[in-house]
């Protein structure tokens, strides 16, 4: 068995993959392939609302929120949620933590001003910065990052901010609850803790719409999607799909709140072992660990390409870190076994056995 680290594109359960696979080839209500079916038909159109209501359910989202299935990743976020929200001459907030809040940052000061209010930069991105307490009612929203993929750090609690809040989750999207009435846009890109690469989740409060002047191309105004229920182009009709699949599955686990506890065993059961092992250490201390990306270092670099080796060796695969951070990286998103991380751990033993 491989056991699957990879950032993203990332690991799916197995029992969504049967499914999908299955579905590819044969869709039993419909004797066709799922890939070759129309985005009209009332089989999709089943599936559109499965994956809407389920995610509703999932996140507990009240009906003045709209919940969108976009294309263009997490990245065409980064310039939609301005251009749909930000006046030109308004100011937005941003909260710098790293490589993506830098991108969503350079984005949307196409549109307004932008100013960082925080920024964990100075310690080479290894911690969340503290706001608590700041006045930031001049500005229109304050953007955050609440898990950051490439540096391994998270927010373990949501400030509290006297503004709009907006939302960066690509990568701990259902992993766990939260107060979505806190927050007015929160997206992600399907492919770490949702689904397949192809979609992009938005849940969108409607009454932030339709309040800037600017004229928007109409894919790229949220407004038409929440008009056609995502449905105005050809929608991404097999990642859709799988991310339903997925949700499902996130459910039938016991939602996001089960999804806690299984998240927190295995991050707990690595970062233990990270502490304890003389050959590693993690640069990420306390509350700001991630629990979806691990990030760690061997103390002796020279002996990376082999602690890469012995990985493979075990079955362990796509641990090498990000190339901006070195050391290494464990995505431990919803979908990981306990199993799988209790290999890594039995890998990193032998490895210090053998070098200690
Ligand atoms: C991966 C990632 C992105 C970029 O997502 P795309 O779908 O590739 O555009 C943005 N933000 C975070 C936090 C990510 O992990």
């Amino acid at each position: 068995m491989t056991h699957n680290f990879f950032a993203g594109p990332a690991i799916l359960p197995q029992e969504v993959l049967a499914k999908a696979s299955a579905a590819a080839r044969n869709l039993e209500e419909m004797g066709l392939s799922i890939l070759e079916i129309s985005h009209r038909s009332d089989f999709f159109k089943g599936v559109m609302d499965d994956a809407v209501n389920t995610c509703k359910r999932l996140l507990n989202i009240p009906d003045d929120y709209a919940v969108l299935f976009l294309t263009g990743g997490a990245s065409s976020q980064f310039y939609m949620v301005p251009m749909n929200i930000l006046k030109s001459d308004e100011t937005a907030a941003y909260v710098d933590t790293g490589t993506w809040s830098t991108k969503a940052i350079k984005e949307a000061k196409m549109f307004g001003n932008v100013e960082t209010i925080a920024s964990s930069k100075e310690d080479n991105y290894t911690s969340i910065p503290n706001i608590d307490g700041m006045d930031l009612s001049q500005y229109r929203y304050l953007h955050i990052t609440s898990n950051n993929t490439i540096f391994g750090t998270q927010y373990d609690e949501f400030p509290e901010v006297n503004t709009r809040l907006v939302c960066d989750m690509s990568s701990d999207i259902f992993s766990r609850p939260f107060d979505v009435t806190k927050f007015d846009v929160v997206y992600a890109g399907a492919q770490k803790n949702m689904g397949p690469a192809g979609t992009t989740l938005v849940i969108v409060k409607k009454d932030i719409l339709d309040k800037v002047d600017r004229p928007i191309p109409t894919m790229l105004n949220y407004s038409t999607h929440v008009a056609k229920n995502s449905g105005f182009n050809t929608h991404p009709v097999f990642p859709i799909y799988v991310s339903m699949l997925t949700m499902q599955w996130v459910e039938k686990q016991g939602g996001v709140t089960a999804m806690v506890a299984r998240n927190s065993e295995k991050a707990d059961a690595l970062y233990a072992e990270i502490d304890r092992n003389a050959l590693f250490t993690a640069n990420i201390n306390g509350q700001d660990r991630s629990k979806m990306n691990v990030t760690f270092q061997l103390k002796n670099a020279d002996l990376n390409d082999a602690f890469l080796t012995h990985c493979k060796e075990h079955n362990l695969l796509g641990l090498k870190g990000h190339r901006s951070v070195g050391g290494f990286r464990a995505s431990i998103y919803n979908a990981m076994e306990l199993d799988s991380v209790k290999v890594l751990v039995q890998a990193m033993q032998s490895f210090e056995s053998h070098h200690a």
